[in-house]
């Protein structure tokens, strides 16, 4: 008797530990089972560690920007449209990690969950395709419009979060790698996205977050005005002003971009304010633009030094600002308050159909700061940039110079058309653009031009 309820009891142990062993199996392969198939090491879809056989991806109106033919693949025959979306389609060998390519790889493999990578070996032409909201064309241009600097730019649908355009440069010519892109100060970080890796002290494009600041908790902010001598000293240190402006509201403040005022207006916030507006719109938070992850802004404020809280407040200091996340604030500023993230991907089929993600929200603002924000931005372009600068677009907008020690600052816009029918914001970085906002300016425009050209007539 004793031995049958041993027995048993053993037999039990067995089944729990067999039935646990299964599925923790299953669970492996339902949530890591794509990955596992579509490692590197797997021959039949690589071929020397770089993809043969995978789907296609191509951007909103059709265009292939790259597929496979006869285990080998082929990308986009206009060198112009390589260059541009180098970084959102990704190199075969998947040194660009946020590339569509190295992201998206299970999903392109065509494996599922029913058949593995059997359908990939043994029906050719069923792997997956993706169609990315990327206009090509629209990259293309913006790439040219660079010239000779490098950056970042990137567009999107404020209402739907389409990502329009995403270009980052250096780039290279994925038909004809430069034989010494792994050596060359020139091709420095090429690998990284800008758009969604970078962080770039943001100078007075942080401005904006500081007077969302300002009109959330200084009630009598609208009705002040500042006395701008060039020079706003705080105890023994002093933000300075490039520019005297002399006597100016807050308008004028964030239209000339006033040091001076900002900097008083930073202290009568301090830290602690500031940082809840600034985390609130997402710095110091993992922000995901749909499955791609961005790197961290960082805002860290202290009331400890007041001269450094000044300085942090006009976007210097230790502030680093990433250009997609930048683009979520605007975005949100354009869209009523409701901040939307990036979203690459239009749509892809599985083995269940065609899905479309859809955009995630990252923040929202009280609907009549927003109104008030797109007011001022509207009133930066016509009173301080000039209208002529954005024919047509009814643009908003905020510029910014990143001082750096060493090096020509950085020129930064944010902004975004007020048009209703080109509802597209737009974030665009001018690496050692110098003073001013001269090329971020230029590059945003010839885009911006493009899209009202297309998408308006
Ligand atoms: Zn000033």
């Amino acid at each position: 008797m004793r031995d049958t309820l041993k027995r048993t009891t053993a037999l039990i142990v067995l089944i729990v530990a067999f039935c646990a062993g299964v599925g923790y199996l299953v669970f492996g392969i339902c949530t890591n089972g794509g990955k596992w198939a579509t490692e590197r090491v797997n021959s039949h879809i690589y071929s020397n560690g770089t993809t043969s056989t995978s789907g296609a991806i191509l951007d909103r109106n059709g265009a292939v920007l790259v597929t496979s033919k006869d285990g080998e693949r082929i990308y986009n025959s206009s060198r112009g449209v390589r260059m541009s979306t180098l970084h959102i389609v990704g190199d075969t060998s998947g040194f660009i990690s946020t590339g569509t390519q190295s992201l998206y790889r299970t999903k392109l493999s065509g494996y599922n969950i029913v058949e593995g990578i059997y359908g990939i070996l043994n029906r050719e032409g069923k792997t997956s395709n993706i169609t990315l909201n990327i206009d090509s064309e629209a990259c293309r241009v913006a790439y040219n419009a660079f010239g000779e600097y490098n950056g970042a730019i990137a567009v999107y649908n404020y209402k739907t979060g389409e990502l329009l355009c995403s270009v980052s440069k250096p780039s290279y010519d994925v038909n004809d790698v430069p034989p010494n892109l792994l050596r060359s100060e020139y091709y420095e970080g090429v690998f990284l996205d800008k758009t969604i890796s970078g962080i770039y002290t943001p100078g007075s494009v942080m401005k904006i977050v500081t007077a969302i600041s300002a009109l959330q908790n200084i009630p009598d902010i609208e009705s002040q005005t500042f006395d701008c001598d060039g020079e706003y000293e705080i105890g023994n240190g002093s933000v300075i002003c490039f520019e005297v402006h002399n006597h100016v509201d807050f308008e004028g403040a964030l239209n000339n971009s006033c040091n001076f005022s900002f900097a008083d207006i930073t202290l009568q916030l301090g830290a602690k304010k500031l940082l809840a507006t600034a985390e609130a719109l997402g710095f110091n938070k993992q922000l995901y633009s749909g499955d791609v992850p961005l790197k961290k802004s960082i805002f860290r404020p202290s009331d400890s030094d007041r001269v450094e809280l000044g300085w942090a407040g006009i976007g210097q200091s230790t502030t680093l600002l990433n250009p997609s996340h930048m683009l979520g604030i605007v975005g949100a500023i354009a869209n009523g308050g409701k901040g939307l993230a990036p979203n690459r991907v239009k749509s892809f089929s599985t083995f269940f159909g065609q899905y479309s993600p859809v955009a995630n929200t990252w923040f929202t603002i009280d609907s009549g700061i927003a109104a008030k924000m797109k007011e001022l931005m509207r009133s930066d372009v016509i009173n301080r940039y000039g209208e002529y600068k954005f024919p047509d677009l009814e643009f908003c907008a905020k510029t910014g110079t990143a001082q750096l020690d060493d090096a020509d600052s950085h020129s930064w816009l944010a902004g975004f058309s007020a048009r209703a029918d080109l509802p597209l914001a737009v974030v665009c970085i001018a690496e050692n653009g110098g003073f001013g906002s001269g090329p971020a300016t230029t590059v945003t425009n010839e885009v911006m031009q493009y899209f009202l050209d297309v998408y308006t007539k």
